[in-house]
């Protein structure tokens, strides 16, 4: 009997990733009806993503896994009616080009890129940036992508300090943890980049004491989640002067409201949740080998600790 695997992401996808997923699981040997629109207690496995409205999972009675197209899964881990694992993307390409994002941003910084781009104002001033060596990054988060930023950013031999939940050792990064770990990590931090996931005991992370530990005129990138800093101490920080500028690729509203006062202010960038995206070539791959396991009795790969919420 096939399985049956219901996609339930943005319509959109579904033509992208039915000839992928098709492919994938037939080289894997998985006898598979894949579809958009199952009885629901006909599914195997559901390939998950937030807009695909699926809400309540109860009446999935044969449901063995459900695996995220997304990285983070904050809309999902919480779910009461889910009684089955939850597997979230870590994906090649997803990681690839967040490293290269954050990587970009931390350069503009770094070299004061707007000065020459954005400010020109016919001022001959030739101050050379210093050397990465000189600058000092921090980055929250040291899982799949904040490891993957840490070490580019260490390759460009850039000072890079990390902070995660567990103790790490990540070659060339000074790894921390626990809430010393923290305000040591952010009062040297002359760039911060977040790449926390989004669960209650990171809501806030940056808040006005933790703000307040940065080196004056200090950088923020956020691609990681808008709850992850409090807006409002963070425009504190921003007219104050402790903060210098921050880019910010994810709000706790999205699309960021056309009146919030991030938009408009001098010392922010706003980019609309670009930061990285899943790519369907590589998640498909991810995908296809989780229900293998399934298949095989394996243990499943990137698993959501639900306690945790990531
Ligand atoms: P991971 O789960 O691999 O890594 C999360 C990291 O955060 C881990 O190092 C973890 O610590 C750390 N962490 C979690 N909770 C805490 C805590 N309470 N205190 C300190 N550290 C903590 O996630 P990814 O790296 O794959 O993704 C990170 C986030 O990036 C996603 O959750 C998502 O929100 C965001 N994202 C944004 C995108 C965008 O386009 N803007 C695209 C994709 C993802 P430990 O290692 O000890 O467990």
């Amino acid at each position: 009997m096939p399985v049956n695997v219901l996609f339930s992401a943005r319509p959109a996808l579904w033509s992208v990733y039915e000839p992928l997923l098709t492919k994938y699981l037939d080289d894997a040997g998985v006898d598979v009806q894949l579809g958009t629109d199952f009885e629901p207690d006909q599914v195997d496995y559901v390939i998950y993503a937030p807009n695909g409205g699926l809400l309540d999972f109860a009446p999935f009675t044969r449901l063995k896994a459900v695996l995220s197209l997304w990285a983070g899964v904050e809309k999902i881990a919480d779910n009461e009616t889910l009684a089955v694992p939850l597997a979230r993307m870590v994906d090649h390409g997803l990681t690839q080009g967040m490293t290269e994002w954050v990587v970009g941003h931390v350069l503009r910084y770094h070299l004061g890129m707007d000065r020459h781009i954005t400010e020109q104002d016919g001022v001959w001033d030739p101050d050379s940036p210093p050397l990465a060596q000189e600058r000092k990054v921090c980055i929250l988060g040291l899982g799949a992508l904040g490891e993957a930023a840490a070490r580019a950013l260490t390759a460009l031999n850039f000072q890079v300090i990390g902070w995660s939940r567990t103790a790490k050792e990540i070659p060339g990064v000074t790894c921390l943890h626990d809430s010393d770990g923290l305000r040591d990590a952010l009062s040297q931090a002359e760039i911060t980049v977040l790449l926390l996931p989004d669960t209650p005991a990171t809501e806030n992370a940056l808040n006005a004491e933790t703000l307040a530990l940065l080196p004056k005129g200090a950088r923020i990138i956020n691609p990681g989640r808008g709850p992850l800093i409090d807006d409002d101490a963070l425009m504190d920080a921003l007219n104050s002067g402790q903060v210098g500028h921050a880019t910010l690729d994810v709000f706790r509203v999205e699309p960021l409201p056309e009146d919030h006062p991030y938009w408009a202010h001098p010392n922010v960038t706003v980019t609309p949740h670009i930061a990285s995206e899943t790519r369907p070539v590589t998640a498909a791959q991810v995908i296809c080998e989780n229900i293998r396991r399934g298949e095989a009795g394996e243990l499943f790969v990137h698993l959501v600790d639900r306690t945790l919420g990531y």
